[in-house]
Order: C-alpha cells, then structure tokens, then sequence
C-alpha cells in the first residue's frame, strides 16, 4: 500500500489557515511509508505501540519527531523516554510521574499532553473532568517533583459516529475544558498550548472546533488490517 502523498499535500494546505499541525499516525505501517512521508518534508509521527515504535525508531532518520498516542503501561516509559519528543496519551498522576522519572535518568524534558475521556464508548481511555482538575492540583502542589515534564496541552478521541453533531459537541467540550484550564493554572502552565483533536474522520470538524494538533493515519498510509 503506497503512501497517499495528494492526500497529504491537501491536508497541510487545510492546516495552514489554522495555524494547526499534522502528526502522522504510522502504527502498524512499515518504516518505508515512514522514511517516504518524511522525505516529503512530514517530520512528526504518531505511533501506538512501544515495541514497534522503538524498533521503528532505531532505523529511521533522528530529525524526526515521535509522539506516542497509544495507552502507555508505566513498565514501558522507560523504552521511549531517551527519544520520544511528545506522550499525548497521559491519563494517571502514576504515569506522569513514572514520564518524569525516566525523563530525569535520560536527561530530557518530556512534553505531555493530558488526555481527556470524552467518547460515548467506555473502552477509550482517558481523564473526567474531576481527574483532570485533580491531577493538575496535585502536580501544581508538588511541581519541583515534575521538573522534567511538560504539561502541553490536552488531546481527546470523539465517539466513533456518523453523527456530526455529537462530535461536534465533544470537540467544543474539550475545547472549553482546554481554555478553562488555562485561564485557572496560567501562571503555571506557560507551554499550555496544545489541544490534540482530530483523526482522519473528523479532522476537519475539530480544526473548526480549535485544534492545534491533527493526528491523521488512514488517509495518508490508508486502512490498516488491524488495531
Ligand atoms: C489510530 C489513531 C489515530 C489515527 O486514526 P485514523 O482514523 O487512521 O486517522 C489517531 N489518534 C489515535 C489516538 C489513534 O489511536
């Protein structure tokens, strides 16, 4: 399956009237497509899955940026932490201080985003509102302890539907939690700029909405077999 460059002509040309970015989600796609994309000028992609993101990394150019998307198990920070530039699937206080512990041994400042559960289907993972207050609360108390992370922003997964409206009315909820979090923790949050929305579907409902942050795979690398 070969790599759709049109697609990702047209989708950089969508970004740019919103100052957006596109990361593209390479899971479960060979290095080639990858090492293509990039060559095109791409320099940011996503990926789910530690082992084959560590594999992957090791044999694909450094001047490219990862950012891991997947639900992280804490055992597994320690893999990505010596080169991952952003974890935009952080949903625990256990696993933000597991990030920062790595990213202390490995010398770096790891940024984050904190994701927020805000699909109808139970299975996504993610924060409520109360565990994202909570969570910043905590962080905000104690924030020598977090010197090597950085809260970047938030990233949410809308329910998978046809239903525009309800996606629609999930983007402006994390758009609104993300403005609200902002104003309340700014003189603490200087780098909280990111609001991570959007895959293939729905890219274009939540550049309207306010993303920042596209990660788009099938329609660049087209339909993956499985995950
Ligand atoms: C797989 C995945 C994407 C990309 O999905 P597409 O529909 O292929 O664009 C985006 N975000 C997350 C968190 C994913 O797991």
């Amino acid at each position: 399956m070969a790599v759709n460059i049109e697609a990702f002509q047209q989708i950089i040309r969508e970004l740019q009237p919103f100052h957006a970015h596109l990361v593209a989600v390479s899971k479960t796609k060979p290095a080639e497509d990858i090492l293509e994309l990039y060559q095109e000028g791409q320099k940011t992609f996503g990926e789910n899955y530690v082992q084959e993101l560590v594999e992957k990394q090791a044999g694909l150019p450094k001047g490219i940026e990862w950012h891991f998307i997947g639900h992280l198990q804490r055992n597994k920070v320690k893999y990505i932490a010596p080169f991952i530039s952003m974890i935009q699937s952080v949903d625990s206080l256990k696993l933000l201080k597991e990030i920062n512990k790595q990213a202390k041994n490995a010398d770096r400042i790891i940024d984050c985003l904190l994701q927020v559960h805000i699909a109808e289907e139970e299975t996504k993972f993610g924060l409520d509102e109360n565990e994202l207050i909570r969570l910043l609360e905590e962080v905000m108390a104690d924030s020598d302890s977090y010197s090597h992370i950085r809260i970047r922003g938030l990233m949410g997964m809308a329910t998978f539907t046809k239903e525009e409206k309800l996606v629609r009315e999930e983007f402006q909820f994390m758009k609104s939690l993300f403005e609200q979090v902002k104003e309340k923790y700014v003189v603490h949050l200087q780098h909280f700029t990111e609001l991570s929305l959007g895959m293939s579907a729905d890219y274009k409902l939540a550049l309207e909405e306010g993303s920042t942050l596209v990660r788009i795979g099938s329609l660049l690398f087209g339909q993956r077999t499985n995950a």
